[in-house]
């Protein structure tokens, strides 16, 4: 079982007030860290009140300042075993990821994420179906995530494999559902798989669909949307450059 199949309100909640305790307990031993890093630099897991209080457009820029120190090779001076401490008892993070399986295009490293910051949901092609709208609808409307991000990359074997009708056990199922996405690219050139800029442009457009099609199939996170309580879009991180675009 892992931890979001085992949780009701009920559990939500105990967790929630079982963190406020510890952490009110850390402030009186003086075991938190407030201040110990200069600037906006953080040295535990989100809290609850840090998480409430930025907009997703502060989320988006969060994760742009992130992957600009991970191109200049800088990193956050985190510290893990802080950060997991601080979160065993509950989460806050501020996002769901939906992000391809490629083991290029890891969210936390690229956009400089620590432990508690991010739900990521990975599947090969960063398509959307019940299980993983389950997955936000629990990040968004029960765990308190403002972001819902759908995040593509350039040079996707997925997309490549959507492209040449490549067929295997479970994988074909899984490709067919990127193939709407090649038959809605427009692209004046070459259209195969070894053409990467036909593959990164249908990787774009499979972002877009996806955003369209989260919003199309989930009541509850279009709802939570319309209502101006997150925000559902898309980015493409590029493997050669390091940069993640964000569509909106
Ligand atoms: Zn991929």
């Amino acid at each position: 079982m892992c931890d979001k199949c085992e949780y009701s309100l009920n559990d939500y909640a105990l967790s929630r007030r079982s963190f406020l305790k510890a952490t009110g307990a850390a402030a009186v031993l003086g075991l938190t860290s407030a201040g110990f890093f200069a600037g906006s630099a953080r040295a535990d897991a989100l809290t609850q009140a840090q998480r409430d209080k930025m907009t997703p457009e502060q989320i988006i820029e969060m994760m742009k300042k992130g992957n600009e120190r991970f191109r200049r090779g800088e990193r956050k001076n985190r510290n893990y075993l802080r950060e997991q401490k601080a979160s065993a008892k509950g989460q806050y993070p501020a996002a769901v990821l939906l992000s391809c399986i490629d083991s290029r295009a890891p969210a936390e490293v690229i956009m400089d994420l620590g432990i508690g910051d991010i739900f990521n949901c990975r599947v090969a092609g960063n398509i959307e179906n019940d299980d993983i709208l389950g997955s936000m609808e629990f990040a968004c409307k029960l765990a308190g995530a403002k972001l819902v991000l759908v995040m593509g990359h350039t040079a996707c074997g997925a997309i490549k494999g959507a492209i040449s009708n490549a067929e295997l056990g479970n994988l074909t199922g899984l490709l067919d559902k990127i193939k709407p996405a090649v038959q809605a690219t427009t692209y004046a050139g070459e259209r195969s798989a070894s053409n990467y800029s036909f593959v990164d442009t249908v990787a774009r457009k499979n972002v877009e669909m996806t955003v369209a099609n989260i919003r199309r199939d989930s009541t509850v996170l279009a709802e939570l949307e319309s209502t101006g309580n997150i925000k559902i879009t898309g980015a493409m991180y590029n493997l050669e450059t390091g940069a993640v675009e964000f569509m909106g």
